[in-house]
């Protein structure tokens, strides 16, 4: 049995309650750990310190805080097995994603904005008698609140930048997912990062996520969940005038013409629908295919995804692991109940499996539905499982109305090999992210998020660094 500690003022220490809540390993359905059962008390605490550490903090030099956060870097870097396989016990997703992409990317995250921050500059604006210059200066304390589908890549996407642009910063993982955050603790140490500069407090969303939305002093929230969470935070936090970052759901077009290039789609096609058990914010799970091709597609479809081995994520030939928590299991099977009921065929999939000494592990098989409308509950809310729908469509227009026709606008992809196509979809697609032909493809210098539901606000290379910090003009005159 793994406890786990909050980490505040640069020390491991146990929550001021003592309570702790169980940890699961999904891929077994078994405790292996605890969670400090944080509060406000914890809260308080972390502010202090982090409260304390901003001033020192705040006037290093950038380049000693970039030595900084790439010392975090390459200890990421150096401890990429041990963190690999805390992320897939702890998350259930297959160890070869965690190694390749979740790890690799945090350690990514830190090098990234270490860079960065050394290349971000202010505008000055001269007049003929005057010159304006612009500060941007750190704001303070910030809290990050992050989800449970890319626990590491997600903690860090925030933190870096954060602390990159001279703030410290109170961190609270997924209670669902938070042993590599915890491991993060340890990493920090040896890297020397001053005490009270990062602090993670483990601990559910109400006790501890909306203890740091509300918390008078905390100058700014970057959140990344669901819908729900997002705007509850907004609703706290938005008459006490923080800056907000809110990264929220989505229920991603993936538009299919005729004329795209056929086995680069199909091959990208199945994994923006069942990576990572199709919890990723980003996965295509309207998938809008030209009439001409429909039946092509779905027979090939099908073939493709039936051959995704479903297993234990320690496996090297599993493709598609175990569901996040016993909860959000229940949740997908519930949506494909509904899906059913609301009159949709289950070509693949739609069930439950129990690999053979795992039977408590919580697996469903890659699922695809077919005759739903884009307006039932299946098409426009979240399931955010291995749960795709496909949809004929006859006109540019046509597809075009049903991808918008939807509260969310987090990212759309589009096959075809007609640029002026392309590039119309795009325009037109409401959506933060387009992709033309690739998914999931990312540059860190881009601006990253949604519109509508999806969110509000933009993270990624200097929009990042913006959010984190305040611009002031001075007018000098001469
Ligand atoms: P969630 O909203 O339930 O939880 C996210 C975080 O918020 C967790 O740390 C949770 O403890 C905390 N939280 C819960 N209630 C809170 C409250 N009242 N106040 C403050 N914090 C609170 O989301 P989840 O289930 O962990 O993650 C899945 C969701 O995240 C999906 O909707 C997915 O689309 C979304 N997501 C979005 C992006 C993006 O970039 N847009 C990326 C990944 C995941």
């Amino acid at each position: 049995m793994q406890t786990i500690h909050n980490y505040i003022n640069g020390t491991e220490v146990p929550p001021q309650s003592s309570n702790y809540i169980d940890l699961y390993e999904p891929a077994s359905g078994k405790i292996y750990g605890q969670v400090p059962d944080s509060d406000a008390s914890d809260v308080d605490i972390a502010y202090t310190a982090a409260a304390n550490a901003f001033p020192t903090w705040s006037a290093l030099s950038i380049d000693d805080r970039s030595r900084y956060l790439t010392r975090i870097a390459d200890l990421i870097e150096e401890k990429l097995d041990e963190l690999a396989a805390a992320e897939s016990k702890d998350n259930g997703k297959p160890l070869w994603l965690a190694k390749m992409v979740d790890i690799r990317r945090a350690s990514d995250n830190f090098r990234f904005f270490a860079q960065a921050i050394t290349q971000f500059s202010s505008e000055a604006h001269a007049m003929t008698n005057a010159i304006n210059y612009t500060l941007r200066q750190p704001l303070g304390v910030v809290a990050t609140i992050s989800p449970w589908n890319l626990p590491l890549y997600l903690f860090t996407w925030k933190i870096a930048p954060a602390l990159a642009a001279g703030n410290t910063v109170i961190a609270k993982p997924s209670e669902v997912t938070p042993m590599t955050a915890y491991l993060l603790s340890d990493i920090c140490q040896q890297a020397g990062l001053p005490p009270g500069v990062l602090n993670i407090i483990h601990g559910d969303g109400i006790k501890v996520g909306a203890e740091l939305t509300k918390h008078p002093k905390i100058k700014a929230i970057s959140f990344t969940g669901s819908t729900r969470v997002g705007g509850e935070i907004a609703r706290v936090a938005a008459p006490m005038f923080k800056k907000l970052s809110l990264e929220m759901g989505g229920k991603n077009p993936n538009i299919i013409f005729a004329d795209c290039n056929y086995d680069q789609m199909l091959k990208t096609t199945v994994n923006s629908s069942f990576s990572n058990q199709g919890q990723i914010c980003l996965c295509g799970s309207r998938i809008f295919v030209e009439s001409s091709i429909y039946n092509k597609f779905k027979a090939d479809f099908i073939e493709k995804a039936k051959s995704l081995t479903v297993g234990h994520p320690n496996e090297a030939s599993t493709k598609v692991g175990a569901i996040v928590s016993k909860p959000h299991y229940e949740k997908i099977l519930a949506c494909i109940e509904i899906a059913k009921s609301e009159g949709g065929t289950i070509l693949l999939g739609g069930e439950a499996l129990h690999p053979k000494g795992y039977e408590d592990g919580y697996y469903i098989a890659p699922t695809i539905i077919e005759g739903l409308s884009n307006r039932c509950r299946t098409n426009q809310e979240e399931i955010f499982g291995p749960v795709v729908t496909i949809m004929p469509f006859n006109s540019d227009q046509e597809v075009l109305d049903m991808a918008n026709d939807i509260n969310y606008g987090l990212s759309a992809t589009i096959w075809t090999e007609n640029l002026t196509r392309a590039h119309k979809m795009a325009k037109e697609i409401e959506a933060g992210i387009v992709w033309v032909n690739t998914w999931l493809q990312r540059d860190l210098r881009t601006p990253f998020g949604g519109v509508k539901h999806s969110g509000v606000g933009r993270e990624g290379g200097f929009e990042a660094l913006r959010f984190f910090t305040e611009p002031k003009n001075v007018c000098v005159r001469y």
